[in-house]
């Protein structure tokens, strides 16, 4: 099939794979990066919120001619029970900055203009190819791969593992374990159609700027998941995903949710009359730090998803996909820069540069809170939601009752529903695992 051996063959043209081969075809490595995919994107769901700094440390100029969305001006944050929703927004006029900050995309799309980025700056994308495994040699270090094309093995001096989250090939090979049911969340998506104006004068925006929803509550069934809504320029993506082993321990569907989710009396209005034409369900990393596999040995280094670099606290993925790609990419330049031989003990660099970055520094941070909302996600996602929309709604209505009477009341709701103790465990917890 392919007679010449490369420097890097990078499995993957997702965020992380693109950021990877970019870097170095950038700077004069021979590059070969395999896709199954029929074209770059074609298999990845994203929300999807794009972070424009870690986009910008790759391709500096990329607002130039890349696909994007709109830039987000507003980000509302709901609690949600069946019939209402309590909420905190933020929106910034600061946000509609020369260089806006956060941008929404369609990775189909985007994933194209990466990979022609990548095609431009020198490396050879092959699209319709899976990698099937990893070739050793046999003191056992990494040394190309096998492909679902005809032909022998490719030869590469490093392999970097960028096949998302499944991780099959890197599982296969026992390089890391199958993510746990825990540490993974299942997440279905929508694309609703609505002529631009519309979506502007729904979401209260003007020409390119955009709006994000973010929620979490009783949709979610008490399941540990969040659901979201945002703006693309003619459409709106729409989803909602729960942890794996809350699905397989409460048989809920994913489906029913986002329907649940779509119709409830908050959003029904804002999708009102739109067409959908797409659907998608993707698995997310969300063990969080604890959940990192090893993420480079003897001829070979694993970035993104791959490597459940995630942070679902901050629902932030692509960017630290497209951050550890770059370091990879960098560190493995590095190393061939001195001529050294790409062996476990080198590519520790990589793990160095990636220790010193906002990834690992932020997982560490949240490291006890998945674990902490995953276990009380009951309180979390439906006690709490309940109480606090009781509480607001008792708050508002003006129905004779003296306020006194209104403020037992709410307390005594609080109490009975998780007792004096139970709310303070909680609130000790939670504080204890965001510090
Ligand atoms: C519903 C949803 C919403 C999300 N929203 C956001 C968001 O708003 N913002 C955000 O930052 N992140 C978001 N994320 C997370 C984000 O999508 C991921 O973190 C990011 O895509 C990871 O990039 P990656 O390159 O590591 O993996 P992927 O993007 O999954 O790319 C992996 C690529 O490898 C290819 N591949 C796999 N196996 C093989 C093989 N054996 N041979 C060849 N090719 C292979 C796949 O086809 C794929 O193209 C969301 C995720 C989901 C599911």
């Amino acid at each position: 099939m392919i007679e010449q051996e490369f420097d890097a063959i990078v499995v993957g043209a997702g965020m992380s794979g693109n950021a990877a081969a970019y870097t170095m075809a950038s700077q004069g490595l021979t590059v070969l990066q395999l896709e199954r995919g029929e074209y770059p994107g074609s298999k990845n769901v994203q929300g999807a919120i794009m972070y424009a700094d870690m986009l910008e440390q790759i391709i500096p100029d990329f607002r130039d001619d890349a696909p994007l969305e709109r830039h987000l001006v507003e980000q509302r944050f709901w609690v949600m029970d069946d019939t209402s929703h309590t909420g905190m927004q933020y929106r910034s006029d600061d946000f509609n900055e020369a260089k806006p900050n956060r941008y929404t995309i369609i990775r189909a799309q985007f994933d194209k203009w990466f990979s022609r980025k990548v095609r431009q700056a020198g490396a050879t994308v092959l699209c319709e190819t899976t990698v099937t495994e990893l070739v050793r040699s046999a003191s056992g270090k990494v040394i190309g791969v096998r492909t679902d094309r005809a032909g022998g093995p490719i030869y590469a001096d490093v392999v970097v593992l960028a096949e998302g989250v499944n991780g099959l090939l890197g599982t296969r090979a026992g390089l890391r374990k199958m993510p746990k049911p825990e540490s993974v969340a299942l997440a279905v998506k929508e694309m609703h159609f609505l002529p631009d104006e519309v979506i502007e004068q729904r979401f209260g925006l003007q020409g390119d700027e955009g709006c994000v929803i973010e929620a979490a509550g009783t949709i979610s069934r008490s399941m540990a998941g969040l659901a979201f809504l945002y703006t693309n320029k003619e459409s709106i993506s729409l989803g909602i995903g729960c942890l794996v082993s809350d699905f397989a321990q409460t048989m809920e569907s994913p489906y029913v949710l986002l329907d649940n989710f779509k119709n409830h009396p908050s959003i029904r209005p804002l999708i009102a009359g739109s067409e959908v034409k797409e659907y998608s369900a993707h698995l997310i990393p969300e063990g969080g730090y604890k959940a990192i596999p090893q993420l480079f040995g003897d001829g070979w280094v694993a970035v993104g998803d791959a490597a459940q670099l995630n942070n679902a606290i901050h629902r932030e993925g692509s960017n630290l996909a497209m951050t550890s790609g770059r370091i990879a990419g960098e560190a493995i330049i590095e190393i061939k820069g001195r001529n050294q031989p790409m062996i476990r003990r080198n590519l520790a660099l990589y793990k160095t540069m990636l220790d010193k970055s906002f990834v690992v520094k932020d997982l560490m941070k949240y490291k006890d809170m998945p674990a902490l909302i995953h276990t009380n996600s009951r309180n979390f996602f439906m006690t709490y939601p309940q109480l606090m929309s009781q509480a607001a709604q008792n708050f508002m209505r003006v129905d004779g009752t003296p306020k006194i009477e209104k403020e037992k009341a709410t307390t005594a709701a609080f109490i009975r529903a998780r007792s004096r103790w139970g709310l303070i465990s909680d609130v000790v917890r939670l504080a204890l695992a965001w510090r």
